[in-house]
């Protein structure tokens, strides 16, 4: 498999979750696993994570794995049959009273959910299929008209783009996941329906109570985190444009756009963006992708993902490893063309009046790239913090990513471009280069003869002071 600069995230599921295919789909592309918390239970999650620690040893590469909360996601209870027809035009109620829904009554999972809606609000079900809108509010109950109707089963989700929801979304079975994949080596925990970047605050402080150093993944998918998305990712240490819930939330037709919009912010801002859901959907079926959905995965590339993610695809579907496959070529392809027709995106006018010197040595050291032709940048890092900001202007080149610490290249395999390679002890590129070529070499990314350009920091070991640029050349 050639080398791709976008990374791909898998879901692990049912169809998924066993050695041989882990192992599979790493063959075919995949760098970060995702455990979603809103299935599995504890003891599935462990043996797949030890499943997927084996494959990164078997396979000599850093492999992410990313725990993804739950958050408060709404739903609707059970009904009597199971399900129930709401009819265009039809009235009827909702409530959080604990009872079974039936003909007029649909129950609603979510406590604060009379006092989050007033009259004019809508309310959408089942992946925003269906919708209703607020007529009143009494006590626990909501008097609701269907505006748009269709079968409604049990425990659908429900949004509601319209609410201000004030509460956490930090649940207390996020917290019980949280403790869990922390313990079980989580590197990113994802944190579904981010409001503000208070949110992202919030959970920090319990992830440094863990004692972890996992980074957060802030989940765009609610309107109130579109309006203040610049703060959220400044506060988060990477973004997932989270497709599914979003596309409910705000008009569908906003969502490429926003989409974009992210994407440039991160990349100004040296984080990390991800996105998901629907990108090969129809192969959750079929073993052929939709040329829409080629285009899509092509495009995220062309605006500067990090990474691509799979949902359905790969955790229920029937055919995970071709989509992993048909997700790495496209990828790839779009790369080839970037390589020769694109240009690093200029920072520049991004800095501000005292801009951190580490900044100017990585956007410096792409400029290099561009101008001496280049075949590949070099770093060291500890926190993953340079290879971040190398990747930033997003370079056309492989990142080779040295650090002697475990953790830090699992997270580095979220980032365009990089090479994670796990040294034994920090060495000094200024004193023998010449084992950190030879680990290069040993990649077959670059040749004798090919210019890299290479970044430390002198004196060593200083966290954040990478101030030195040197050109090489492969020996
Ligand atoms: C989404 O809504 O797009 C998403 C990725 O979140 P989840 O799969 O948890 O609904």
């Amino acid at each position: 498999m050639p080398f791709k600069m976008t990374r791909i995230i898998a879901t692990l599921g049912p169809a998924s979750a066993g050695k041989a295919t882990i192992t599979r789909l790493v063959k075919a592309g995949v760098n970060v696993f995702r455990l979603n918390m809103s299935h599995g239970r504890y003891a599935d999650l462990e043996q797949w994570i030890g499943w997927i620690r084996r494959v990164e040893k078997e396979q000599d590469m850093a492999l992410g794995i990313l725990i993804d909360l739950q958050g408060p996601k709404i739903r609707v209870g059970k009904f009597e049959n199971g399900y129930l027809h709401l009819n265009t035009g039809d009235r009827l109620t909702f409530t959080t009273r604990r009872v079974t829904g039936g003909p007029g009554l649909v129950p609603v999972q979510f406590v604060d959910f009379a006092k989050s809606v007033k009259r004019g609000n809508r309310v959408y079900l089942n992946d925003g299929n269906l919708c209703v809108q607020v007529l009143r509010v009494r006590g626990q109950d909501v008097e609701v008209k269907v505006e748009v109707g269709g079968v409604l089963s049990d425990f659908k989700g429900v949004n509601l783009p319209d609410a201000e929801i004030k509460s956490s979304p930090i649940t207390a079975k996020d917290k019980r996941d949280l403790k869990f994949g922390l313990k079980a080596g989580a590197d990113y925990v994802g944190l579904s329906f981010v409001g503000s970047a208070d949110d992202i605050h919030q959970l920090r402080r319990m992830i440094k109570r863990h004692k972890s150093r996992a980074h957060i993944i802030a989940k765009i998918e609610r309107k109130s985190a579109v309006a203040c998305y610049k703060e959220i990712i400044e506060a988060a240490d990477g973004v997932m444009v989270a497709r599914g819930d979003l596309g409910i939330e705000i008009p569908l037709k906003q969502v490429p756009v926003i989409q974009r919009k992210i994407l440039r912010e991160c990349a100004s801002k040296a984080k990390p963006a991800i996105v998901a859901t629907q990108m090969l959907e129809s192969m959750v079926e079929h073993n052929r992708p939709t040329r829409a959905e080629v285009s899509d995965v092509s495009t995220a590339v062309m605006e500067g993902a990090d990474a691509v993610m799979l949902s359905a695809e790969t955790a229920t579907g029937r055919h995970p490893v071709e989509a992993v496959k048909i997700m790495a070529e496209t990828a790839r392809e779009m790369e080839i063309y970037q390589a020769n027709h694109s240009r690093i995106l200029h920072w520049s006018r991004f800095f501000k009046d005292d801009p951190p010197i580490s900044l100017g040595i990585a956007y410096s050291a792409n400029r290099l790239v561009e101008l001496l032709g280049g075949k590949a940048l070099m770093v060291f890092t500890r926190t993953g913090g340079t290879a971040r900001q190398v990747a930033s202007p997003r370079p056309n080149v492989p990142i080779f990513t040295f650090t002697d610490n475990l953790e830090c290249a699992r997270r580095t395999a979220l980032i365009r471009g990089t090479v994670p390679i796990l040294i034994k002890k920090k060495g000094s590129f200024m004193q023998d280069l010449s084992p950190f070529m030879q680990r290069v070499k040993e990649t077959r990314l670059v040749k004798k003869g090919d210019r890299i350009i290479l970044t430390t920091g002198v004196p060593l070991g200083v966290p954040q002071w990478t101030n030195v640029i040197r050109v090489e050349i492969v020996p």
